[in-house]
């Protein structure tokens, strides 16, 4: 009897399995495909290793703004392609890296059986004390006449691609086909995206789907939003898609060597005999479950994308940490998404963490939003790099509700803000924190700065320390009598601490 029996191998599974085994627990594996899951195989590592090449294109592209001539570049695209199925295999687990932690492997297809049973393949007989189902999800295919004759890429097809497609049409506005658009539209395709939402990113403000959509207007990709596909087709060996404007009706047409579909995802639940263990699911929804991550079965958990929920690999492992503490230690602790992260890897990158502004704002009425531009801050300004913006929403004492950034480096300037909310640190906090000049990090200080400043305008504290000080006293005009000295005064505290507090 196993105390932990994990379903599927990828970034949650192999992670809540490395844990309870490094605990001491006799744990079992199954894996019905590729160790690693989809995150090694065709997510994360792949499509970032794609990004990163179409980032280096484009750099060589625009050198000469820094003084830099280099022929245009030649992008050799089976090349590029073997450095990141190079990569993957790099990233791939194998069977020996489990056993040497003590894990047991096991390949095939795992169905229910009873509350402590599973069978692989209608052969092998596993018994748990608890079970965790991280099977993942896969990409759902819309339904769209005609789509099943022409054929498609999706993100997992994509890449067995051994030619750069001339003209590619993207179907999906989501994180994986934007980042896809903007990484095959540098590498040279031509490629226009049809998204049924009325802006792409539908997650993110308007201001920051706006911000990137002209950033990838720039980069030479054509957008249709909120159009619906009505039909796709083949003509001359192109495959071609109608649209239909949601709004007003108006159609229109686009043809491309390729399709690629991102639209949504779907839970790998089917095989597994859920019911006959009282687990609620379906491929639609995922697995029901609830804030301990329990099924309705009080011996099975289930994390990661198969939950439909929050589907990073990040979201997977921290779920995965919850379930063991759960599972092996017997605690009680509930899953907490307050303070989950999120990128979107295109150029400028794209980072939020907890409330977007018009959720903070209308939970919070008097909260307070903060703003500042990458062309104000001094290392983005040196670097060239001054696309985007920050901003900050917090309650009047400084509790971080939610930020977001677009721009260089984004995802890890977040990262400042996700410690401070993790761990109950406020803007205030990270205004008294010293940071490195000139680094991306200055922005977060920037914001921090503007809260300091309110703050302390007309404190008690800080009238009665200006009195103290004899800072209340009339000044005396400058001598050419041009206001000069009070003018800088004052652009002192404004570049120290400018609240761009939108009147919130
Ligand atoms: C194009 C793309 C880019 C992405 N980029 C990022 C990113 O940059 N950052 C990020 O955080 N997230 C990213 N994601 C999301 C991320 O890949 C997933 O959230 C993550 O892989 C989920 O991990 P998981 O363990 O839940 O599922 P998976 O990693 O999919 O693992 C599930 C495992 O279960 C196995 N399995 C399936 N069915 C069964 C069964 N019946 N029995 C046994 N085993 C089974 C599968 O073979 C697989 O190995 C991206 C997704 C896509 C599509």
């Amino acid at each position: 009897m196993y105390d932990l029996v994990v379903l599927g191998g990828g970034s949650g599974g192999l992670s809540v399995a490395t844990m309870a085994a490094r605990f001491g627990a006799k744990v079992a594996l199954i894996e019905k495909n590729e160790l690693g899951g989809e995150c090694t195989h065709s997510a994360c590592v792949p499509s970032k290793a794609l990004i990163e090449a179409a980032r280096l294109v484009h750099a060589i592209r625009t050198a000469d703004r820094f003084g830099i001539r280099v022929a245009a570049p030649e992008v050799d695209f089976p090349a590029v392609m073997a450095r990141v199925r190079a990569l993957v295999a790099e990233f791939a687990g194998s069977g020996d890296s489990l056993k040497a932690q003590g894990i047991d492997l096991f390949r095939g297809s795992p169905a229910f059986e009873a509350y402590d049973t599973v069978l692989i393949d209608g052969k092998t007989r596993i018994n748990g004390q608890r079970f965790v189902i991280a099977t993942g999800s896969r990409a759902a295919v819309p339904k769209i006449p005609g789509l099943a004759e022409v054929g498609h890429l999706d993100p997992v097809s994509l890449w067995n691609l051994t030619a750069l497609p001339e003209t590619l049409i993207v179907i999906g506005a989501e994180p994986s086909g934007i980042e896809f658009a903007q990484a095959f539209a540098r590498l040279g395709s031509k490629v226009t995206v049809l998204a049924d939402t009325d802006q792409i990113l539908p997650r993110e403000d308007r201001e920051v789907s706006d911000q990137v959509q002209a950033r990838l207007a720039a980069d030479g990709i054509e957008f249709h939003t909120g159009v619906e596909v009505t039909k796709a087709a083949k003509n001359d060996g192109r495959t071609v898609c109608s649209w239909r404007k949601r709004v007003g009706g108006a159609t229109g047409e686009v043809s491309g060597s390729h399709l690629l579909v991102a639209t949504g995802r779907l839970a790998n639940v089917e095989g597994l005999n859920l019911d006959a263990v009282g687990v609620h699911a379906d491929p639609e929804h995922g697995i029901e479950v609830d804030e301990s991550l329990l099924t309705r079965s009080s011996r099975i958990y289930a994390i990661g994308d198969v939950l439909l929920k929050h589907e990073f690999t990040h979201a997977a492992e921290r779920e995965a940490a919850v379930v063991y503490q759960n599972a092996v230690l017997r605690l009680s602790k509930k899953i907490d998404y307050t303070a989950l992260p999120w990128a979107v890897f295109v150029d400028p990158e794209v980072a939020t963490v907890g409330l977007t502004e018009a959720v903070a704002l209308e939970q919070h009425p008097d909260a307070r939003v903060f703003h500042a531009r990458f062309d104000e801050l001094d290392r983005a300004r040196i670097d060239g790099r001054t696309e985007g913006f920050a901003k900050v929403m917090v309650t009047p004492s400084g509790k971080i509700l939610g930020a977001t950034i677009v721009g260089e480096q984004a995802s890890l300037i977040l990262q400042e803000f996700v410690v401070a909310m993790e761990n109950g640190l406020n803007l205030g906090d990270l205004a008294a924190t010293t940071h490195t000049y000139p680094t991306y990090a200055g922005m977060a200080q920037t914001l921090a700065n503007q809260f300091a400043a309110t703050r302390h305008e007309g404190s008690l504290v800080q009238s009665a320390l200006k009195w103290f000080l004899g800072f209340n006293k009339p000044r005396s005009e400058p001598e050419n009598g041009t206001g000069h000295v009070v003018a800088e005064a004052e652009s002192g505290t404004a570049a120290a601490g400018h609240s761009n507090n939108h009147g919130h």
